[in-house]
């Protein structure tokens, strides 16, 4: 069975296909520049149908999409109903749901009678108890407006969870693992026996580790003080926190790991303090991850970052863990979304 994989951005949609369940990769590729200034691809429709034309025998569709709110547990099938509730959770994430849906609704037009299937983000972190989703706000708001803790980059945590216990040679059911996705996004998660407990990402993406361009954790009234203070509005504080924060702010000239420790060789102190602020934060959270689940299995590493920055992945484990009875296996393993949103769109559409 001849799987598509379909991650559409606001303006690029990025594909890989693969032949199922043998997992071969037959064909990957990206469309970009859609709808904007000067492109021929105005939208995404004509962006899916250039796809198409460069693929044949397409057997089933998987669609990443980002938010799922608490409606998603699991990859489903899509159908109006999804669609609908899809479309409800896009004022959870405003930027990303709606490009997702363009992608779903322009496969439907130009694969009609093919089985699309929807994996989110957030679904696999729907085990979280209550007490590390629920923030310390009026319990109405989590009510009213859905204001929890959701996570993200769940497909890839879960990915390379289980990619890990496999190297390990032991169920996912039976280990306690710390995963770390350290890309220009970046976020931990504790797995216990097979079910996150907890994530770093929070509402949105911005939460948790400090990332490329985003703070990660800080006091909140920081937001409040920085406003009134400089002027800010909604939509510069909003840049500043996502865009200009993090390894770019901190070092200001770069949110690259890569340029970061180039300048590191060359004694430049801020790409110094840039990283030393990176890797204390992933410290703490695997510190408290380790605690809360009791002991560690295994930590594994992915992402940029993750995958290729030796003398970072170091400096997180350095000191880390000699108070442990048991010292955790740690384990590099590249992440591959695609291939998860494959395999859970196969085993839906082969029934
Ligand atoms: P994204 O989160 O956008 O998918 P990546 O996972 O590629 O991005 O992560 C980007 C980060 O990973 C950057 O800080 C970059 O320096 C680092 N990185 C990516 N590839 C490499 C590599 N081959 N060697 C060293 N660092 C890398």
């Amino acid at each position: 069975m001849n799987i598509l994989v379909i991650n559409s951005g606001s303006s690029s949609i990025k594909y890989k296909f693969f032949k199922m369940p043998e997992e071969n990769l037959i064909s990957k590729g990206v469309i970009e520049h859609i709808g904007e200034k000067g492109s021929s691809i105005k939208d995404h429709y004509r962006g899916l149908k250039i796809i198409l034309e460069g693929i044949n025998h397409v057997d089933a569709v998987g669609h990443r999409v980002v938010h799922g709110g608490e409606k998603f547990r699991d990859p489903v099938l899509i159908d109006k109903s999804v669609i609908r509730k899809i479309r409800e959770c896009s004022t959870l994430a405003p930027l990303h749901n709606p490009a997702n849906l363009a992608g779903i609704l322009s496969c439907k037009k130009l694969l009609p009678g093919i089985k699309q299937a929807a994996v989110f983000d957030t679904a696999f972190y729907q085990t979280i108890p209550d007490y590390a989703y629920i923030y310390g706000l009026p319990y109405d708001y989590y009510r009213k407006f859905g204001i929890r803790k959701y996570g993200f980059h769940g497909t890839s945590h879960e990915y390379v969870a289980n990619e890990a216990a496999g190297i390990l040679g032991k169920p996912l059911k039976a280990l306690k693992v710390i995963t770390c996705h350290l890309g220009n996004g970046c976020s931990v998660t504790a797995i216990d026996k097979g079910r996150p407990i907890d994530t770093s990402m929070g509402f949105t993406p911005l939460e948790g580790l400090v990332m490329g361009t985003r703070c990660g954790d800080i006091d909140p009234s920081l937001v409040t003080y920085l406003m009134r203070k400089k002027r800010f509005n909604i939509s510069q504080i909003d840049g500043i926190l996502n865009k200009e924060s993090g390894l770019k702010g901190i070092s200001g000239f770069s949110n690259d790991m890569r340029q970061l420790n180039k300048k590191l060789k060359e004694g430049n102190a801020r790409a110094r303090l840039a990283i030393d602020i990176f890797v204390y934060r992933v410290k703490k959270y695997i510190g408290a991850y380790t605690l809360v689940m009791d002991g560690c299995d295994a930590l594994v590493f992915t992402g940029g970052i993750g995958e290729n920055q030796k003398e970072v992945r170091k400096k997180i484990c350095l000191g880390m863990f000699s108070a442990l009875k048991k010292k955790p296996e740690v384990l590099i393993v590249p992440t591959d979304e695609e291939l998860m949103i494959a395999r859970r769109a196969y085993r839906l559409a082969k029934i």
